[in-house]
């Protein structure tokens, strides 16, 4: 049952002795190898049990920092020295990192166990897991149904506690949606906030690292061993990092959330709606003041990201060229022969696409009408939520406009892609955004989606955890947990 209990709970535990981190590890490796949600692409079952030795030395000496034992588990994006990291790509499958994420590095100081490496979207291009080069993950509610993505693999592991949290990263929602579609929290934090060194681009002006945890309480744990300046990440932010565990019990009396009418029009699914506005009234009976804004450029949202990222997608991939490291096809006749079967074997369909329009829309004839157009309605769309936030405190609505979705159901990219209606804005906008369980549809959960000021992660997490006090949302567990 040590798998039920939250990172709070478990870091007072290995602190008191009740378990050791090794038997905590043990715990969860079982669960992994009984899964079969194919949440992992690689479970490094020695590095962990090695770390839970290190951990509990460290526990019994009594110079164990606050989450030192804990076992999480690492999204395949971020580069671990020695291990796998592939991205969930064909094109990185024998890459071994030969060094650490800055997050990596972090969370080893910290004395945390790393588990394994979770399944993810082909480079972080997907909404439901099934762009992965290792085959699609389930959804623990429904193993009929995706889990989301990009981070999907995270989330199912999460939901399914294989792993007490892990981490996730959002471009354009991959920690939110997913979190939303398995019923668990995630926090997207201000653009800069966590290092993106070793975290592998998909899109740079929009990457965010994040935790994906069971609580909110969770969060602020875990993402105050993430934050911080790091002077390998030159757009990472030189700003202290608060004590983000230390309002979480603050009131909310006077809170002020604004509900932007353009995120509950047509095309949101009714049961989702009924889950979001009930768990609005929830807020509004801890004291908070509800109100309607307007965010008027929401509506350019998908197509201003969907020209934005596959421009930073087609110049971040373009170091894989079967060259440096990766994949490389059997006997090139030549130079462009390798690069041509490289990259044309290596990379998924999706991948491809995107590089597609990226390039083209990057070429000098059409630079101008596609990526400084989509640059400059990036501008409008901030301005939007520039003035939300002179009103209100925080912005919530739905993360995703349904619950989790068949396997296989989406076939077209263009439909998939209108699942990110309701995350992208954060994103282009640098803001942080979050996905807390708020409830069920037919017995999928359902996430509320809050969105805060810029380096107003404090301020979201308090609200989520006082939300989390009233409702037990979020330990609601899949059958057969
Ligand atoms: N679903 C979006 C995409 O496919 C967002 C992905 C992400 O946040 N990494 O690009």
């Amino acid at each position: 049952m040590m798998h039920k209990l939250s990172v709070a709970e478990l870091s007072k535990g290995l602190k008191n002795r009740d378990f050791s981190s090794v038997e905590l590890t043990q715990h969860y490796l079982k669960r992994i190898d009984r899964s079969d949600l194919n949440a992992f692409i690689t479970v490094t079952e020695d590095l962990a049990l090695s770390q839970a030795r290190e951990a509990d030395s460290r526990l019994t000496k009594g110079d164990a920092d606050v989450l030192t034992g804990i076992p999480y588990s690492h999204k395949d994006i971020f580069c671990t020295k020695g291990v796998k990291t592939s991205a969930g790509s064909k094109i990185l499958d024998p890459f071994i990192s030969p060094y650490d994420a800055t997050l990596s590095h972090k969370l080893n100081m910290e004395g945390m166990v790393m588990l394994g490496k979770t399944n993810m979207d082909e480079l972080a291009m997907g909404s439901s897991n099934e762009n992965s080069y290792y085959g699609p993950v389930k959804n623990p509610w429904d193993k009929k149904k995706v889990p989301g993505g990009s981070s999907g693999g995270s989330a199912a592991a999460v939901a399914a506690r294989l792993s007490a949290f892990a981490t996730g990263t959002d471009t354009g929602g991959s920690i939110r949606q997913p979190a939303s579609l398995c019923g668990i929290t995630g926090l997207k934090p201000t653009y800069g906030r966590i290092s993106r060194y070793g975290m592998i681009a998909y899109a740079s002006s929009l990457d965010q690292a994040g935790p994906m945890t069971q609580s909110a309480e969770d969060a602020a744990l875990v993402l105050n061993i993430m934050a911080g300046f790091d002077d390998k990440d030159s757009t990472s932010a030189n700003k202290d990092v608060p004590d983000y565990t230390e309002n979480l019990n603050n009131s909310i009396k006077g809170l002020k959330i604004g509900l932007p009418k353009e995120f509950f029009s047509e095309g949101l699914d009714d049961s989702v709606a009924k889950v979001i506005l009930q768990s609005i009234k929830e807020f509004e009976s801890m004291g908070a003041n509800v109100e309607e804004i307007s965010l008027p450029n929401s509506a350019f949202a998908i197509p201003t990201y969907y020209i934005v990222a596959p421009c930073e997608c087609s110049s971040n991939l373009s170091r894989l060229d079967g060259v440096r490291y990766g994949y490389r096809c059997d006997n090139p006749e030549d130079l462009d022969d390798l690069y041509l079967r490289s990259r044309s074997e290596g990379f998924g369909e999706e991948v491809k696409r995107r590089i597609m329009i990226g390039t083209y829309a990057l070429s000098a004839g059409y630079y101008d009408a596609y990526y400084l157009k989509a640059q400059k309605v990036r501008h409008l769309i901030s301005e939007d939520f520039k003035r939300a936030f002179q009103k209100v405190d925080v912005i919530m609505g739905p993360v995703s406009p349904t619950p989790a979705f068949g396997l296989g159901a989406i076939k077209d990219s263009v439909s998939m892609y209108l699942a990110d209606i309701y995350t992208l804005s954060a994103n282009l906008a640098g803001l942080p955004g979050m996905s807390i369980p708020a409830g069920f549809s037919n017995n999928l959960p359902v996430g509320l989606q809050m969105i805060g000021n810029h380096w107003s992660e404090e301020v979201l997490l308090n609200a989520a955890h006082q939300f989390q006090t009233q409702t037990d949302w979020h330990v609601r567990l899949p059958e057969n947990i």
